[in-house]
């Protein structure tokens, strides 16, 4: 059947396939929607040239922000001196949603993994010192989710940071053993906000 397919739609259905959620049926459910609505191909087409063109990391915070900081960066009211350190930009989506946060954020841009490859250097650690060193928060709490990655990764910030004179704290129990934050509701996200743990090594 590949054979019926000119190369073009061919090239897009495997490229959707790659997307997360995406197996080959939704992939060709999407080719036919968007071969049936040209507007809506078009669309597309000047969306994903802009996103890749302009949506870069916040050079702070390491969120989505289109030129050098995020909205969150930019927002004058966020002056809780606490860092909420996250694994990826979709965790401070989750916890904006639970509105229990007013804090900055931290993304780190993954979790040491080291079967994956993922080491230290694979991480946004030294943008982290360097902001713990220069922006005076008093507080920094871990929001890396309870995958065990997470928890080594959780387990290696504490070791790094015993020296740092101010708190160091972790979402409370109630995010689920192995979940990620994204997958958490917003209510159970503010609530192991709010009585969030010490956290030491
Ligand atoms: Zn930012």
């Amino acid at each position: 059947m590949d054979t019926l397919f000119p190369p073009s739609l061919a090239a897009l259905r495997e490229a959707l396939e790659k997307l997360p959620g995406i197996g080959p049926r939704s992939a060709l459910r999407i080719l036919e929607a968007l071969l049936k609505r040209p507007e809506l191909l078009q669309l597309l087409k000047e969306t994903l040239e802009r996103v890749a063109e302009t949506v870069r990391p916040c050079r702070r915070c390491g969120f989505w922000a289109e030129g050098e900081l995020c909205a969150i960066c930019r927002d004058p009211h966020r002056t809780q001196p606490v860092l909420c350190v996250v694994k990826d930009p979709a965790d401070v989506l989750a916890i904006e949603r639970s509105q229990a946060f007013q804090g900055q954020y931290h993304v780190l841009g993954g979790v040491l993994d080291p079967l994956a490859g993922v080491g230290e250097k694979d991480l946004r650690l030294s943008e982290l010192w360097h902001r713990l060193r220069t922006e005076g928060y008093q507080e920094v709490i871990l929001a890396l989710g309870t995958s065990p990655e997470a928890e080594t990764t959780a387990f290696y910030l504490a070791r790094q940071l015993r020296d740092w004179p101010g708190r160091l704290s972790r979402f409370a129990s109630g995010v689920p053993v192995g979940s990620e934050l994204q997958q958490v509701d917003p209510l159970t996200l503010s609530r192991s906000l709010r009585e969030r743990q010490p956290f030491s090594v």
